[in-house]
């Protein structure tokens, strides 16, 4: 194994039965964490950067089994934030040196494509670069949202395996899921996936098959976290994924694709106080804190634990420095485009 892994450290490239074989073991778990950690280094120097995530709206017509925002949950307090305070929290973060901000939302149709338009060219004009996550659209919509500026589009697979995906996703098809994705590769948009790494019923080959998949869509980004149990979901009484898990796929990502942009997630977090610090030392080179501000940042509750505190976008912006700087990591101070 110690062969094979120095050998990928080189090529970038690994067989699925030696994915397989290291996601079944723990006993190559520090080699693994190690190669991952050097062509980091080699690829992305000790730079992190620092993308400010604004979770704009909580309202979702999906209905994914395993998320704390779905349209069945009927306890949680919906919320959309307006222009005016999306504008606000991208303003407060400029002043703080940000350059990428991140707008993330269910699947909400009030935020009609014009409408998502207007504030992208506003967010421009503070010359951010803009990263959309708001699910499943058409290839008409996404050409707009591109030609309004939208730089990056992030939409996880969650998952490769077909029954798999069905069995978690009602009323929607693994398909639409794949041709989103490779629209948003044709229009030219910085693309991100990942999946979501312990769901009931996932094996070490499912997800050896999704890592694959990352390197043949030639993922831009890569977002992958442990899946959490969320009250009022029909998974809530599921055995959640583990954060060794989560690492290890993290690092299996990073072999496979060197120089692309991988964030160290609230999820690991939620599982772990230093689960952000643990992911930037086995392949994550980005942060993601969350600035929706104070009445907001725990309304978010796609898990349990994925938030303990409200503070402010400057608090979290602050904390993402800490974690940085403790980690012997430096700060970028670009957009942080893959080719940078
Ligand atoms: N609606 C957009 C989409 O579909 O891409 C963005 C919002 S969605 C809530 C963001 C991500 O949250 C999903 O891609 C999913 O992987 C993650 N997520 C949802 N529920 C989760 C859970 N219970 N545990 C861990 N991650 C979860």
């Amino acid at each position: 194994m110690k062969n094979k892994l120095e050998k990928a450290i080189l090529t970038h490239n690994l067989d699925e039965e030696t994915i397989i074989e290291l996601l079944s073991t723990g006993i190559y778990d520090d080699l693994l964490f190690k190669a991952a950690d050097f062509v980091r280094k080699q690829y992305k120097d000790d730079i992190v950067h620092i993308r400010g995530l604004i979770e704009f709206s909580n309202i979702c017509k999906q209905n994914c089994k395993y998320c704390g925002i779905r349209r069945d949950c009927k306890n949680i307090d919906r919320y959309r934030l307006d222009k005016e305070q999306i504008l606000s929290a991208a303003h407060q973060a400029v002043l703080k040196g940000i350059k990428t901000v991140v707008l993330q939302s269910g699947e909400d149709a009030y935020f009609t494509t014009d409408k998502m338009a207007e504030i992208i060219s506003a967010l421009k004009n503070l010359d951010l670069a803009v990263t959309l996550s708001i699910g499943e659209k058409s290839t008409e919509e996404y050409r707009a949202l591109k030609e309004a500026g939208a730089d990056r589009y992030l939409l996880r697979i969650e998952t490769t395996d077909r029954t798999l995906y069905e069995k978690m996703h009602p009323n929607m098809s693994i398909d639409n899921r794949l041709r989103c994705l490779r629209d948003l590769k044709k229009l030219g948009y910085e693309t991100g996936t990942g999946c979501l790494v312990g769901l009931p019923g996932q094996s070490p080959e499912s997800l050896a098959r999704d890592i694959l998949f990352f390197k043949e869509l030639d993922a831009d980004m890569v977002g992958l976290g442990p899946f959490i149990p969320a009250p009022e979901t029909p998974l809530a009484g599921e055995k959640g994924g583990s954060l060794e898990l989560a690492l290890k796929v993290m690092a299996l990502t990073r072999l496979l694709l060197p120089d692309i942009n991988i964030p160290a997630t609230t999820a690991m977090e939620a599982l772990h106080p230093q689960g952000r610090t643990l992911a930037l030392n086995c392949g994550a080179n980005v942060v993601m804190p969350n600035i929706s501000g104070c009445n907001y940042s725990n309304k978010y509750a796609l898990y349990p634990g994925k938030s303990r505190l409200t503070v402010s976008p400057v608090q979290t912006i602050d904390y993402a420095e800490k974690i940085i700087q403790n980690a012997g990591r430096k700060t970028g101070t670009t957009k942080g485009f893959r080719n940078e």
